[in-house]
């Protein structure tokens, strides 16, 4: 793709989608143009296969938010079915060209200076970055855990949709049978050299561009590209101790770089399950236990559970009053750094609603023998205050 394609072909217009459609508007458009016009669904129909190729070519630029805006701002700046006065010969296509003004307004004795702001426009210079190795893009997807898996850490499969090598032609761009060959201009270096009266300058290979490569045939379906959307699933490794709404960073893993850049990172959002007894306040474990009338005035000691162990004793002293939290140490959530938090434990005094006869005249008897304290006194003293 050129600067040329940018400027001549309306994406919009080979999707049917408006030039405000969102992300996903456009992938489904395209999923459903790409089934119609698939070549393996339209054998020797040649319109067909031009169809799938503009749509294909058409959801690889609309789908990448990057090369959305460079087109965008292209046409914006040009307006569409402006034809580009260049020295490309078609079926050229190494790599994904993308924008080289170089192109458009030939390089030196350009005074105009608009190439210079255009440069600026986009953020680099004439025709460098475009060429030079392309980092993956950064890719966000999203997986629930159970209370436990999240605590423990686990590994999950992620399915990721995404734009990779073309599997037509394993990502060379070269149509079946063939393979791309090396650039005869710059004998696969990717870079040419340009006298300019005593400086020697080096810049990218306009053959090439920049690629070291060239494609005679390109592959029908990704256009020449060597690119496709494809999917994929991976093992990801979560880290013990994750909590809900929690972004983790996979280096590496995602979308893979063109023209050997790097992957792109890939961002896992993590969802946790709640826990039908156990709560989470940073690495500190919460549960709430019931404890009876007798126990939180007498003093007791009681089973908790613990997450994956054995219950543990807790002892409660006399005169507990309802709320109240201890703290069992090491029973909490594995951190990073080794050490573990805590399991907060909060008392939840239980009222009677039902009590046998004998029960009943003990707290009877109980009443009786604190008559006359008033737990409302103070209360009702104080609220006399201005
Ligand atoms: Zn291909
Ligand atoms: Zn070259």
């Amino acid at each position: 793709m050129s600067t040329k394609d940018y400027l001549e072909k309306d994406y919009y217009k080979a999707l049917g989608v408006g030039k405000t459609a969102k992300p996903a508007e456009i992938k489904a458009a395209y999923r459903k143009l790409a089934r119609k016009y698939h070549p393996d669904a339209n054998k020797g129909d040649s319109s067909a296969e031009e169809r799938f190729k503009e749509i294909s070519e058409a959801y690889s630029v609309l789908s990448d938010e990057k090369r959305r805006k460079e087109y965008d701002e292209a046409r914006s700046l040009f307006g569409g079915g402006f034809r580009v006065p260049t020295g490309q010969r078609p079926g050229q296509q190494g790599g994904f060209g993308g924008f080289d003004f170089g192109d458009i307004f030939g390089g030196s004795g350009d005074n105009s200076g608009l190439g210079d702001i255009l440069g600026g426009v986009f953020n680099r210079g004439r025709g460098t970055a475009q060429n030079r190795p392309r980092r993956g893009t950064d890719v966000e997807t999203e997986t629930t855990l159970t209370f436990g898996d999240a605590i423990d850490g686990t590994t999950v499969a992620l399915r990721l949709t995404g734009e990779g090598p073309c599997p037509t032609c394993h990502g060379t761009g070269a149509k079946a049978g063939t393979v791309p060959k090396v650039c005869p201009s710059c004998q696969g270096s990717g870079q040419s050299a340009r006298n300019l009266g005593s400086f020697g300058i080096s810049e990218p290979c306009k053959e090439c561009h920049g690629r070291g490569l060239v494609v005679d045939d390109p592959c029908p379906a990704c256009t020449g590209s060597g690119r496709a959307m494809s999917s994929r699933t991976i093992q990801a490794r979560i880290p013990a101790g994750v909590s809900d709404g929690a972004r983790i960073k996979l280096a590496g893993k995602g979308a893979p770089g063109e023209r050997g850049g790097p992957s792109g990172d890939l961002y896992v959002r993590v969802h946790v399950k709640p826990h039908p007894v156990f709560g989470r306040q940073g690495s500190d474990l919460t549960v709430t236990i019931p404890v009876t009338f007798a126990e939180a005035t007498l003093g007791a000691e009681v089973k908790v559970p613990a997450h994956r162990g054995a219950p543990v004793t807790v002892r409660i002293p006399a005169g507990t009053p309802n709320g109240r939290t201890f703290l069992v140490r090491g029973k909490g959530v594995r951190r990073k750094d080794g050490t573990t938090g805590n399991m907060r434990v909060t008392v939840e005094v239980m009222v009677p609603q039902d009590l046998n006869s004998k029960a009943r005249s003990a707290v009877e008897d109980l009443r009786e023998a604190t008559a006359g304290a008033d737990p409302r006194e103070e209360l009702l003293e104080r609220a006399k205050e201005a």
